[in-house]
């Protein structure tokens, strides 16, 4: 007889909901019986492409993710047109609005979003709605057949893609805005401008900072009225003013909610068992409306459901692309520049093409492409990727004037083509050369390429024409985490997924390390990473020391607040005459570090050293730095005592500096220094950011918590604290740290990972 399968419900037969119902029949095809739950009467489809059905780009079949057979051939047990309304978790059970019963024993919640529906008087009245669904589009077709006069109230992007597809169905368009530009969320004045005058001249007409006060009209809209007293007529009117988590079933059913569904980086909720993806989810205080965020939360949650775990979702760069054919426009991170930043901007008036790339430092924070977005995923790899550009590359940034660039084939090949699905163009060089793929739709059944928004058509297109030319001339080269291995990062931590690799050794053994001690980067990386995928479980090889190239190892004690005891000091100087240690020295940050201790020595080392035994190495934070002025020190040295003291057991994306000052003489560049002032603690983030000024020591001591807390769970690895709060701005930090709730969620948070990994500390000593 064969085992009993475990049950799989999802509820919301949506983009999210799909995909990672995908993700799980990839890594498990045969573990679950799943059913899903959708409150439309239809299987699932590409969302995204509705704007496109509007304005006649695509059919509704064509438009459709999985057919009925796709269903049959997974053994899905489908139920289109029905609504959960009820989860009961203890019994493990969902009701749905037909009253049936079913149990699981994985929930998936990816119910999406509600379209905003201002509560303005006259909204109940016929023609006024919403654009979110194939129900919606086939509405607006319809109308669009009896009447001439449509109103679209929001001037964004699902605004405009509505207003173009209306204008294709022949109606005269009216775009109502409240501010005083489109897009003012992703465009400049210039771009916004240049847009607002390309849209016009295709038909459309705008009402800019216009504040609707009421729809008029009997039974159907006849019109809208403005808080100034003007007002247009409409028989169709369309809000677009953005979308709300659908999270009413899970907040009546005992799940953590606040804007969203409150998730983990694996898509857990607070209770076991369920989880909740897509744009129902708000991961790390952030609920996404974008499909490329959504895919790759599926991806994760697809792992996790499958029992591979350990593959965390970080949290992503969001970029758009307004989906309206005739205009090209692109924006990603920051764009209009801040303090400390500068922007770099051409703009070819004769060609309406418009540039405009915006720098902190040497690092690209933001972009707006505007009339030629070819270059928009090549931006955005550089914002994603944080890294210092050269005159050269900034140059490059803005190549269209240099017509004999050939930009495809100068690309990396780790630069994305196809954002929504993270196809790069070293995936589509693979696929082409491994499939024989010669057309778009071929790329697109490989590798999903431009099978979401579709705006990336063209690009994967020029990449096929580059791929079949004679300019092509490209091997595949993907870059591994060091010279040590071949293996890529993201090969790596599947790898030990996959093979449930739980050391060091193990992972360099199984993976043909050639030199097993490895080097500078694997030796911190694989740790880190094996920290990552197995919380709980100790390397066994941690030796509590850093081992160096010639053999020997360093041990770094911590020094909290960097004092140390004349008794401290006699022990290491009879420890160097008893072992003959080469070298003890004193770093730039105030450690003591004993050179040269060999493997066998270094358990005696660390017993007549009488100092905790834990030595300062991978990427942890630094020995907080006290003060060196006359100033009096003793409050510094407290605060600077305690942090060491909760912060030693912690690992970082990368290192953190930290230092404090009794005064305002002689401030360093560090990546974090507090500073006594005559108005209180200042907190200070690299050369430039100043989070904040607090008052008592021990709210200093709070937000300092919070935010390398929030910097632990946000930052990719390798970022540094500085890069990292430029990437996501320093007013979204304070915000984030100077709420209440959020901080105080994120100090306790600090704290269990910080004890999590002080018991580990206590289990390695009593293995020894
Ligand atoms: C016109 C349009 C254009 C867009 N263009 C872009 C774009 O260019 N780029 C981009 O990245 N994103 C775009 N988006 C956004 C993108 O479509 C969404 O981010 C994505 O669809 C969200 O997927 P989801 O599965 O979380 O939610 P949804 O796709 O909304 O799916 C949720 C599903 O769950 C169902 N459901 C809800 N509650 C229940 C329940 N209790 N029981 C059963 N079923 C339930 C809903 O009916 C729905 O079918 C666009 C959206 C629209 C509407």
């Amino acid at each position: 007889m064969g085992q009993q399968k475990e049950k799989l419900v999802l509820i919301g037969n949506g983009m999210a909901g799909i995909r990672t119902i995908e993700e799980v029949l990839d890594h498990s095809p045969d573990t679950f019986e799943i059913t899903i739950f959708g409150s439309e009467p239809h299987a699932s489809y590409n969302r995204l492409q509705l704007s496109s059905v509007l304005q006649g780009g695509q059919s509704f079949a064509g438009i459709e993710l999985n057919n009925a057979d796709w269903y049959d051939e997974n053994r899905i047990d489908l139920r289109t047109g029905e609504t959960v309304e009820q989860i009961d978790s203890e019994a493990k059970t969902i009701t749905t609005d037909s009253q049936l019963e079913f149990s699981y024993d994985k929930l998936i919640i990816a119910t999406g979003s509600n379209p905003i529906f201002i509560p303005l008087p006259g909204a109940d009245k016929e023609g006024v709605m919403a654009f979110r669904t194939i129900n919606d589009c086939k509405k607006m077709m319809e109308t669009a057949g009896r009447y001439k006069k449509a109103a679209v109230i929001g001037g964004g992007l699902l605004g405009l893609e509505a207003a173009r597809g209306l204008l294709n169905l022949g109606m005269e368009v009216d775009v109502v805005h409240l501010a005083g530009r489109l897009m003012e969320r992703q465009l400049d004045p210039t771009a916004a401008g240049l847009l607002k005058e390309e849209l016009e001249a295709q038909g459309m007409n705008f009402f800019l900072e216009k504040d609707t006060s009421e729809l008029f009209g009997n039974e159907r809209v006849e019109g809208l009225r403005f808080q100034d007293g003007t007002q247009i007529s409409a028989d169709l009117v369309v809000m677009a003013v953005g979308v709300k988590p659908n999270i009413e079933l899970a907040q009546c059913s005992g799940i953590h909610t606040n804007k969203g569904i409150i998730v983990d980086d694996h898509l857990r909720t607070n209770i076991p068992d369920i989880y909740a993806v897509g744009e129902c989810a708000e991961h790390r205080d952030v609920v996404y409306a974008l499909v490329k965020p959504i895919y790759k939360q599926a991806k994760v949650l697809g792992k996790e459901i499958s029992g591979i775990g350990g593959s965390v979702y970080r949290g992503t760069v969001l970029s758009m692309q307004l989906k309206v054919s005739g205009v090209d426009v692109f924006s990603a991170g920051e764009f209009i520049p801040g303090e400390g930043q500068k922007s770099l901007t051409v703009f070819d008036e004769l060609n309406d093409h418009y540039k405009k790339f915006v720098f902190h430092g040497d690092q690209l924070a933001g972009a707006i492409l505007f009339g030629d977005t070819r270059d928009g995923m090549h931006a955005l790899g550089q914002i994603v990727e944080d890294k210092d550009l050269s005159e050269e590359e900034k140059q490059a940034l803005i190549h269209a004037v240099h017509p004999s660039y050939d930009r495809i084939a100068e690309m990396p090949q780790t630069e994305l083509v196809c954002n929504c699905n993270a196809v790069s163009k070293g995936m589509i060089i693979e696929t082409v050369q491994a499939s024989g793929a010669t057309s778009v739709e071929g790329i697109k059944k490989e590798t999903n390429a431009s099978g979401s928004c579709g705006s990336c058509k063209s690009a994967v297109a020029e990449m096929l024409d580059y791929i079949h030319s004679d300019r092509f001339d490209e091997a595949i080269e993907v870059a591994s985490l060091c010279s040590c291995t071949d293996y890529t990062e993201e090969q790596i931590v599947e790898e030990i997924q996959v093979r449930e690799l739980q050391t060091v050794q193990e992972v360099v053994s199984t993976l043909d390390w050639p030199i097993q001690e490895g080097c500078y980067i694997c030796r911190d990386a694989l740790p880190y990473y094996l920290g990552m995928i197995h919380p709980h479980l100790h390397l066994m090889e941690d030796k509590n020391a850093e081992l160096q190239n010639d053999g020997t190892y360093t041990i770094t004690p911590p020094l909290y607040g960097g004092f140390v005891s004349p008794e401290q000091l006699a022990r290491v100087s009879a420890l160097i005459k008893q072992f003959h240690l080469p070298d003890v020295t004193i770093t730039s940050d105030q450690r003591l570090q004993l050179m040269g201790v060999k493997e066998g020595q270094l358990d005696t080392v660390w017993e007549q050293l009488g100092m905790p035994e834990r030595s300062i190495k991978g990427f942890s934070v630094q020995p907080v730095e006290t003060p060196s002025c006359a100033c009096d020190p003793t409050e510094t040295r407290a605060l600077a005592f305690h942090l060491d003291k909760q912060l030693e057991f912690l690992q970082f994306p990368a290192t953190v500096k930290i230092e404090t000052k009794a005064c305002a003489h002689d401030p360093k560049t560090t990546d974090l220094l507090i500073g006594r002032t005559t108005l209180g603690w200042e907190i200070h983030i690299g050369s430039n950011d100043l989070l904040y000024v607090a008052e008592e020591t021990e709210d200093a001591f709070e937000l300092v918590l919070a935010l390398l807390q929030y910097y632990r769970q946000a930052a990719s690895y390798r970022e540094t604290l500085p890069r990292w709060v430029t990437k996501v701005g320093i007013i979204h930090v304070r915000e984030i740290v100077l709420d209440n709730d959020f901080r105080n969620r994120l100090i306790k948070q600090l704290k269990t990972d910080a004890s999590i990994n002080e018991n580990k500390t206590a289990i390695v000593k009593l293995d020894i």
